[in-house]
């Protein structure tokens, strides 16, 4: 058994801890959390500061980890998009290199578990043998474009067949967005997902893509036209685009939406009235990167909604890490309660993965990774400006 102290222990789920210790066994298991009175005579690890439970990460792309840098900040998304696809093709060794990399540095800043977005395989060998678990999102889209959704299908058979479900891995298929997927993709997606799946897809991240919807405008159509897709018979429903998601996708799966930077109140109010299953997930640094410009988070309080953090890939980020996105919202947006973030980064991302029951608290029997924070606490008042996510155990 190894025993940790800090001055505060956050189990999330359960008040802080003030000189709490916590008990884990070699596996990183939970055996005990108390003060240190409750643990007599014993030798401690200790830390200034806090410690928390491992950070989840609802939304990353592990396999664009060798394109950092290669975007400029602040284009907006179709330039964003563009300046990808304008990228020549890389050698397998490097990219797999940068892989290995970034799945390193996930782990040392305290990242647990990752919902992860792959087009291809080449994330999948790094997974079996990562000390992080993932989520696999296979991610499809046919440029709504329903001639292309037969083929779509087909390329995706051994992209979805060889990703890595080891250990506590997971996959599903998913839909990457309302605007490139048509609802015959749509509907093969709800089909050949088992029940009880995790659903992610790219929600309102940028203006162009609600005007696609409302009326019609918006850059997209001439995007889609540089890929040889016309929208000719393509009628806008004259509702912003989540509405489109909504009828598409299964209420009964749990939906996790990713960005929102649009979303508006009636935007979440109308997903709620449509499922009890939605989780949001904020990647605030990738907003600020390629759009300059962050949701408003008073919406989604006021909503009472489920806020999870993801760090999207670092092609749009200038770090992989759970707890600089929640700086950036303190930063930004300081009436966020700290709380609330702090149950945004760990047991709601865990609950949108199905990983509960092991990750995201610290409670007894499970499993979920400590992280030591260095600040002073001082509850909602808690200066996070110096502070940085470390893995202890
Ligand atoms: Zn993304």
């Amino acid at each position: 058994m190894k025993y940790y102290t800090a001055d505060y222990i956050l189990p999330i789920t359960s008040d802080p801890i003030k000189n709490g210790v916590v008990a884990t066994n070699e596996a990183g298991k939970i055996e005990k959390l108390g003060t240190k009175s409750d643990f007599g005579d014993i030798d401690v690890i200790s830390y200034e500061g806090v410690i928390i439970p491992g950070l989840i990460n609802t939304h990353c792309h592990l396999e664009l980890s060798h394109m950092k840098g290669i975007c400029q900040t602040g284009t907006t998304l179709i330039p964003f998009i563009q300046d990808v696809v304008k990228q020549r093709e890389v050698d397998q060794d490097i990219i797999k290199e940068h892989i290995a990399a970034y799945d390193q540095k996930m782990w040392e800043v305290g990242i647990q578990a990752v919902g992860d977005i792959s087009n291809k395989v080449d994330t999948a060998e790094q997974k079996d043998n990562s000390p992080i678990t993932y989520y696999t999102f296979v991610e499809m889209f046919d440029f709504m474009h329903a001639p292309m959704t037969r083929q779509v299908i087909e390329n995706y058979r051994a992209v979805f067949r060889d990703q890595s479900d080891k250990g506590h891995n997971k996959k599903s298929l998913v839909p990457h967005a309302p605007y490139s997927v048509s609802p015959q993709l749509f509907d093969f997606i709800n089909k050949a997902n088992p029940e009880s799946r995790t659903i992610s897809i790219h929600n309102q991240e940028t203006l162009d893509e609600n005007l696609l919807f409302l009326d019609g405008s918006g850059e997209f159509k001439e995007f889609f036209g540089a890929f040889g897709v016309t929208l000719e018979d393509y009628e806008p429903s004259g509702k912003t685009s989540i509405h489109y998601t909504l009828e598409n996708l299964s209420p009964q799966d749990k939906n996790i939406f990713v960005h929102n930077t649009l979303s508006t109140e009636e935007d979440i109010k109308a997903a709620h009235n449509w499922s009890e299953n939605i989780y949001w997930a904020t990647c605030p640094n990738a907003n600020l990167y390629i759009e300059n410009k962050l949701p408003y988070y008073k919406n989604f309080i006021n909503q009472k909604a489920k806020m999870t953090i993801g760090t999207d890939s670092i092609m749009s980020n200038w770090q992989l890490c759970v707890w600089s996105e929640i700086k950036t919202i303190s930063q930004y947006q300081s009436y966020v309660p700290l709380t609330e973030l702090l149950q945004w980064a760990t047991i709601n991302g865990a609950e949108a993965l199905g990983y509960q029951d092991i990750f995201g608290s610290l409670e007894v029997g499970k499993s979920p990774g400590l992280v030591h924070i260095n600040v002073k606490w001082e509850g909602e008042n808690t200066d996070l400006r110096h502070s940085q996510a470390k893995r202890i155990c």
